[in-house]
């Protein structure tokens, strides 16, 4: 089976700027359809991947594609022993194996699951690193959305948090992005909790479980696992250590890899959030058909961008309410602006 593919530059609407990372203006996502079915992944270079090794797994994989498309749960098993790692072009092809079922059977993702689309958690709005008057900007700005992410993991964070609450009373779920030390995350935990932030993502570095378990030891908000946490054999491991963990699609392979760790998390007692990279309405939709089952939604990045070339999720009253059309249930939108 052919895999078509075409490589689309999101423009962001304010460069994009998290501790470990420049600022971005733009972010590539690979677009792919299969018989009908659409997905897309922004490969990320912090997990080795980039638009021309997704391009060369869709050619290696291609091949598995050859059998009974509905059996995507035997698919995705077959590309995983063709192809080590490379989840980022798993995870497109996942996506676009799911729309394609769920177009064929004429249903909804959600339905496909047996979920009920009203419970789906708030969604949280991410505010980028930036002076604290910019974040303060942002935060006005983001006055639909009833949860704030912040980017935190710098020297300033505890000014920019004390600046977003003079503009804002919602709720904030911090993420670090692994920059703090063990120490200093709870130093600066025990100043934050008090100013209203409710959570803290990945305070300190992916492999550093020993860390994370002195901060979740000694704090009394939720930590949350992003960076440590990749695919369902990843949980276990950090039950102790962590609250919660945050899936990622393009992290994991896909949806059959993010349901087997929504069911492994809840195993091990674990809150479960469903976040994203910078990606379309596509990628975002087909990630909140899951969300009936999170307890933290941050699906925001469909909202970040100025050329989104779908629409599928919209927002009211703060949640993300998924389309009742076939598959993921996306758009394509008539005119691509620039
Ligand atoms: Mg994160």
């Amino acid at each position: 089976m052919r895999i078509h593919h075409r490589v689309v530059d999101l423009k962001l609407l304010h460069p994009f700027k998290i501790a470990r990372r420049a600022v971005d203006e733009y972010r590539q996502v690979v677009s792919v359809e299969i018989d009908g079915g659409l997905g897309e992944s922004p490969p990320a270079r912090f997990y080795g991947e980039t638009v021309e090794t997704v391009r060369t797994a869709l050619e290696i994989l291609a091949p598995c594609l050859d059998g009974n498309l509905d059996a995507i749960q035997c698919v995705m098993a077959e590309l995983h022993s063709a192809l080590g790692g490379n989840y980022a072009a798993k995870s497109a092809i996942d996506m676009a194996l799911h729309d394609r079922l769920g177009k064929t059977l004429g249903v909804p993702l959600y339905r496909l699951w047996g979920l009920d689309p009203n419970a789906t958690p708030p969604t949280s709005y991410t505010i980028g690193l930036d002076s604290p008057d910019v974040m303060q900007q942002k935060t006005r700005e983001a006055k639909d959305y009833a949860i704030l992410k912040v980017k935190l993991g710098t020297r300033q964070d505890l000014q920019i948090v004390r600046a977003l609450r003079e503009v804002t009373d919602k709720p904030i779920y911090a993420d670090a992005n692994t920059a703090w030390s063990p120490k200093e995350a709870v130093r600066k935990i025990r100043e934050l909790a008090p100013l209203g932030v409710d959570i803290v993502e990945q305070p300190t570095a992916a492999d550093d479980l020993e860390g994370l378990k002195y901060i979740r030891e000694h704090s009394d908000i939720p930590i949350i696992a992003d960076e440590s946490v990749k695919r369902a054999a990843d949980v276990p491991v950090l039950a102790d250590c962590v609250d919660g963990v945050n899936i990622k699609l393009v992290k994991c392979g896909g949806l059959v890899e993010a349901m087997r760790i929504i069911n492994v998390a809840r195993a091990h007692k674990l809150q479960i959030m469903m976040g994203c990279m910078i990606e379309s309405s596509l990628g975002i939709t087909a990630a909140a058909h899951l969300t009936p089952l999170v307890d933290y939604v941050d699906l925001d990045s469909h909202l970040l961008i100025s050329n989104d070339p779908y629409s599928g999720v919209t927002l009211k009253d703060g949640r993300l309410i998924l389309p009742n059309r076939p598959g993921i249930g996306v758009v394509q939108r008539a005119v691509e602006q620039d």
